[in-house]
């Protein structure tokens, strides 16, 4: 291998779901403190080739990227290949904490590394061997990973290992990171991220969890060279020194990471900790002299979080939808969201209305500043979306429709202005009379559901005069779809326009519509088949979610 790329791989201890995106994320961005070039790559063991076909309420969200890959499981063949567009959530949080774009083939699955293995010993790859886990499935493994690092000529991959050290499914990856040690002792370094609980009865922070994660590392062969706790409050004095102990890793490696009001501030934290320094030690990496920018200068970082904690007036943004049933089905919306407060100097208090047949939608939204209607599959909680949509319009709540929530505007618009009671998506309804939304044209021939979806950035013309060309002020913008149906222009008549219906952007070909608005002065209201969340940055909050709260806080100064 020609590169001098270093690798930093991160697992996880005790359990899931405590953060260990940020702590990657936070790790990357120290490192482009000091200048280097770094991308994560995120594994996800489970065995579906991406996350696509996932109920967001199994997974969290699908983070959408600009390029779709072609994945072709079997390189220089005749093989098929598969759409990948559709990637892990945490790609959001490495693209908000360092400011880069990720290339799809930066979350390897289960399912790409089993498809590789299995499709490459029927072309013949692996003629006369037995084909097993140790050395065919950890080469393929440790392919991607060099692959990427070569390729993009990094100085730093943060390799994240999703899931908990223990599970079966991850095991293969911790033995291909164990080899790639052995390759390259002085360029690899081991974080392994874990829960510190707080025991109420005893007033104390317990490692013995940790103590058994780290026991587990180990007899997979892996000595972490820094811990990072993940606990409510600092680590205090005491439990960083038993961690060490018994972990075997020297107390100044053992790094506190503490709930935080802002996300944001946790590079800063790493910083005052010694994080950054001690990972160049442990990997040999030298400063370097470059040039910052807005993303990568530490000075920068510090004013954006002290703009992020100072936003103090309260916004209050109703997002009625159906996948609440955990927290971050819409993480990237909601973090667009708060981007866009916080850069006006609010902060938003979202209020998560879980749709059932019981729902009051009125009641539940009369107390909100805004909505924002989500997107979604399927026919479940549509009526009382619609009815919110409805609302909206009736009420001049300022309103922002994402994709599904676009669409669900439209057929409260068609139903509500131009009487077509039972209007509806082919999705929902597939007998309506009134078929407003359908599917893409190039959708109509494909049955198979995974990576099918128009996907991906495509460019998108904005019309002049419109809400939409205010908030982006350009003629042609790029944001990310992922959608089979479309909003269908032969319901926009002569009475549509003249009842205020706006198309505000389509794409190139004209043929498909990206977005609606309705021509109102004194109410904002606008309906998107994209997805400007995934480009909202902390730094840089996506224009059209500005808009949005900027009409929502004049809404509110107007009371
Ligand atoms: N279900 C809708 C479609 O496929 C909307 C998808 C979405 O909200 N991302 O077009």
């Amino acid at each position: 291998m020609s590169s001098m790329c270093k690798f930093v791989f991160v697992t996880g201890g005790v359990m899931s779901g405590i953060g260990k995106g940020v702590a990657t994320a936070s790790i990357g961005k120290v490192l482009q403190f000091r200048g280097f070039k770094v991308s994560v790559v995120k594994i996800d063991p489970y065995l579906n080739v991406d996350p696509g076909t996932l109920n967001p309420i199994e997974h969290g969200e699908c983070f959408i990227t600009e390029d779709v890959w072609d994945f072709q499981p079997v390189l220089e063949s005749d093989e098929r290949s598969y759409r990948i567009s559709e990637i892990d959530q945490d790609f959001g949080t490495y693209s908000r904490i360092l400011g880069i774009e990720m290339h799809p083939s930066h979350n390897i699955t289960s399912g790409q590394i089993y498809l590789s293995t299995i499709l490459s010993e029927r072309k013949g790859r692996f003629l006369g061997k037995t084909v097993q886990l140790i050395p065919h499935v950890t080469d393929i493994i440790k392919e991607r990973l060099m692959e990427i690092a070569e390729y993009e000529e990094l100085d730093v991959l943060l390799i994240e290992c999703g899931g908990t050290v223990g599970d079966l499914e991850s095991s293969i990856f911790l033995e291909a990171f164990r080899q790639i040690k052995l390759e390259y002792p002085k360029r690899t370094a081991f974080v392994h991220v874990t829960l510190i609980p707080y025991s109420r009865a005893v007033g104390q922070q317990k490692s013995k969890p940790t103590q058994h994660s780290v026991k587990m590392l180990q007899s997979l062969g892996l000595q972490p060279d820094i811990i990072i706790g993940r606990s409510e409050k600092p680590l205090d004095h005491d439990i960083k020194r038993k961690i060490s102990l018994y972990s075997n890793v020297p107390e100044n490696a053992v790094i506190s990471n503490p709930d935080l009001e802002v996300v944001y501030e946790l590079p800063l934290l790493f910083e005052e900790q010694g994080l950054g320094d001690l990972i160049c030690e442990l990997i040999d990496l030298k400063a370097k002299l470059v040039s910052y920018n807005e993303v990568t200068n530490y000075s920068e970082w510090v004013k954006m979080v002290e703009l992020f904690k100072d936003a103090k007036k309260n916004i209050r943004i109703g997002m009625p939808g159906k996948y609440f049933n955990i927290s971050d089905s819409y993480i990237s919306i909601n973090v667009a969201i708060e981007d866009a407060a916080a850069h006006q100097g609010y902060k938003t208090e979202l209020k998560m209305i879980n749709i059932d047949e019981n729902t009051k939608i009125e009641e539940q939204l009369k107390d909100c500043d805004g909505i924002l209607l989500t997107p979604g599959f399927g026919e479940r909680a549509v009526e009382g979306m619609i009815k919110s949509a409805e609302y909206a319009m009736e009420n001049k709540i300022p309103f922002l429709g994402i994709c599904f929530g676009a669409q669900l505007f439209y057929i409260a618009f068609c139903r509500k202005y131009l009487g077509l009671n039972r209007a509806n998506s082919t999705e929902i309804d597939s007998k309506t009379p009134y078929p407003v939304v359908d599917l893409l044209e190039s959708q109509k021939e494909i049955s198979e559901k995974g990576g099918t979806m128009r996907l991906g950035a495509q460019k998108i013309i904005v019309e002049k005069d419109t809400k939409l060309y205010n908030a982006y002020k350009q003629k042609e913008i790029f944001e990310r779809f992922r959608h089979r149906y479309h909003i269908q222009e032969r319901f926009i008549t002569e009475e549509a326009k003249n009842k205020g219906l706006l198309v505000s952007s389509r794409d190139k070909s004209g043929k498909i519509i990206n977005s609606i608005e309705l021509n109102r002065k004194d109410h904002w209201i606008v309906g998107v088949q994209f997805h400007p969340e995934f480009k909202s940055r902390p730094y840089k909050p996506s224009p059209l979610y500005f808009e949005f709260i900027k009409a929502c806080i004049a809404c509110i100064k107007s009371k």
